[in-house]
């Protein structure tokens, strides 16, 4: 009987093979943790920093092998090895009497919690990090690591797990691991990251179901849809198999042509651009074939600091980002912060439904120098670009008209902003769709703006009042279905009206096989994550544009989404 567990899509792909599942032993004391075997704290603390040492050579040896991306995880663990709080908390326990290995995994698992109570992915993945360099230390003292459950594994192997450390990944028997399934993360977190890089279909927040199932049970990791299958139905893991096979050739041949353009048979020229969320994600744009960056989620730029940026750090900071975009166009996000993405130094009152309350450009608004100060910055890039390139400002989480003309009025006050918008013509601004109201009042919206961008992940999350950091009702908030067409459907029509391009940066563009839908409601430029840049591209130039408005007529009567996925399906046969 086949079982089916939904999770997020992490790393496209198709594995197909036999579970194992991994839980890490929980570490062993080490020898000198026998209460008579503890040495003097003096002792302890040497011992300490001997393993530390030998870790942070460790680990500077893994930055220098890696690829840019995996080294700056290695460089990341590398400062978290040589934090204060972590140090400083080991010595205090070793003072009060514990072995230096006892005192790692006290000290390492307090700080694990701690970044894991925060609702902050990125503080999440961070609790993923420091029990990484916790793992890594405790073994250079002797302690038992999990390294061996990991290495080797029987070929064709379906990785279960609630979660996993860049070290288990970095460990993990690479040549026969074909497929990952975590019961927790998130697309986001450093193990993705790895994965990707490794080129590992992963799947994450299957929930803890998943680990419930037994060794040696066959199943089908679907980093596509995001979807663990167990036992599946035979015809199901036919069609499981075309996949496969049909995507390999697809990556490959998809890379081959990653610098060509997105062209439809018919003409249309879509560009496709890239979502950066971090200074790694600039290391792949080049390799990607991404013609410019679509969303720069600058909020990294923000957070896990004491103070907001001044002009000049973002200055420095945006001026990097658009080096790596060869002079094609680069949309900043105004700061998103609110929702699940708090900032220390902007104190919020706690709120019952913060994805409700003072979030994005609400926030700003509250925070007129913060907000004046990223315009100053970016008037000053925009100052300095080359007269082809285009720095485009977006403005989140729009929801009523007035936040927009108060948002313009402000920036038409900064210096310089007439002269790069008219003269130069190396400015732009937009507004994101992503709440229904704007979506409804796009046809108001877009004759203020140049362009338009929709991000479904919120769309879907507010069309269908469905949080999207609830994997409770993680497959209710789906951008495919009728009620979110609807809605973009509606700001197409308000972009082509006003003569503006309207654009699609939720997750959800990153998927190959709905680029026929997307094209055919009308989106004229996409924006997904770098490794699906090649994949899109490809799947854009096997559009045929008469028949993707087919397509989207058909899908927009719908009435349910799973409707929409048959259409899809029926399309775009797996
Ligand atoms: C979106 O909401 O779709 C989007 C792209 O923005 P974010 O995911 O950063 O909220
Ligand atoms: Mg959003």
């Amino acid at each position: 009987m086949q079982q089916l567990f939904y999770g997020l899509s992490a790393v496209p792909g198709v594995g197909i093979g036999n579970i194992y599942k991994y839980a890490p032993a929980a570490t062993h004391a080490g020898p000198a943790d026998g209460r008579a075997d503890i040495g003097s704290p003096e002792e302890e603390w040497a011992r300490f920093l001997a393993a530390r040492l030998l870790v942070d050579e460790e680990l500077a040896r893994l930055a220098q092998i890696g690829q840019a991306a995996t080294a700056e995880i290695f460089l990341v663990h590398r400062e978290i090895l040589h934090d204060s709080t972590l140090t400083d908390a080991v010595r205090a326990a070793i003072d009060s009497g514990s072995g230096a290995t006892h005192a790692t995994q006290v000290a390492t698992s307090e700080l694990v919690k701690l970044f894991q109570d925060l609702s902050d992915t990125y503080f999440a993945s961070r609790a993923t990090d420091i029990r990484d360099v916790g793992q890594r230390l405790v073994t250079r003292l002797g302690g038992i690591t999990s390294v061996r459950q990991l290495n080797p594994l029987p070929n064709g192997t379906i990785l279960l797990a609630d979660d996993l450390t860049p070290f288990d990944t970095t460990h993990l028997d690479q040549t026969h691991v074909v497929g990952i399934a975590l019961a927790a993360s998130t697309p986001t977190a450093h193990t993705a990251i790895l994965a990707r890089s490794l080129g590992i279909p992963l799947v994450c927040s299957a929930g803890m179901e998943i680990l419930q199932l037994q060794n040696g049970m066959f199943g089908v990791v679907d980093g596509i849809r995001g979807r663990l299958l167990v036992d599946p139905y035979e015809d199901t893991l036919e069609q499981y198999k075309l996949t496969r096979a049909r995507l390999q050739r697809f990556q490959a041949e998809a890379r081959s042509h990653s610098h060509e353009p997105a062209l439809t048979p018919d003409g249309a020229r879509i560009p496709v651009r890239v979502n950066v969320n971090s200074r790694d994600d600039l290391l792949h744009i080049d390799s990607s074939g991404a013609e410019g960056i679509g969303l720069l989620r600058t909020e990294y730029l923000f957070q896990h600091r004491t103070s907001p940026p001044t002009i000049d750090e973002q200055l420095a900071a945006y001026q990097e980002v658009q080096s790596y975009t060869n002079d094609h166009s680069l949309t900043v996000r105004l700061l998103d912060i609110g929702g699940d993405k708090p900032v220390q130094y902007l104190p919020q009152p706690a709120e019952a439904n913060p994805f409700l309350g003072v979030r994005g450009i609400r926030l700003l608004l509250r925070h007129p120098k913060m907000l004046s100060d990223q315009f100053r910055a970016l008037v000053a890039l925009a100052h300095n670009v080359s007269p082809v390139s285009r720095i485009r400002i977006l403005i989140p989480m729009i929801s009523k008209m007035n936040e927009v003309h108060r948002t313009l009025a402000l920036l038409e006050g900064i210096p310089g902003y007439e002269y790069c918008r008219h003269q130069l013509g190396t400015l732009e601004v937009g507004v994101m769709i992503e709440v229904p109201s704007a979506a409804l009042l796009a046809h108001h919206l877009a004759p203020l703006v140049d362009f338009l961008s929709i991000g479904t992940n919120d769309l879907a999350q507010y069309t269908l009042a469905a949080d999207r950091i609830n994997s409770a009702v993680a497959t209710l908030a789906t951008p495919l279905d009728p009620s979110v067409l609807r809605l973009i459907a509606l700001t197409c029509e308000a972009g082509q009206a006003a003569g503006i391009p309207v654009a699609i940066c939720g997750e959800v563009a990153g998927d190959p096989s709905v680029q026929p839908l997307l094209l055919g409601l009308g989106l004229n430029e996409i924006s997904v994550a770098g490794p699906a840049v090649p994949l899109v591209k490809s799947a854009i130039r096997q559009v045929d544009m008469a028949a993707a408005k087919v397509l989207a007529v058909k899908a927009l009567q719908c009435s349910r989404a799973q409707e929409i996925h048959q259409l899809l399906h029926e399309e775009v046969a797996l």
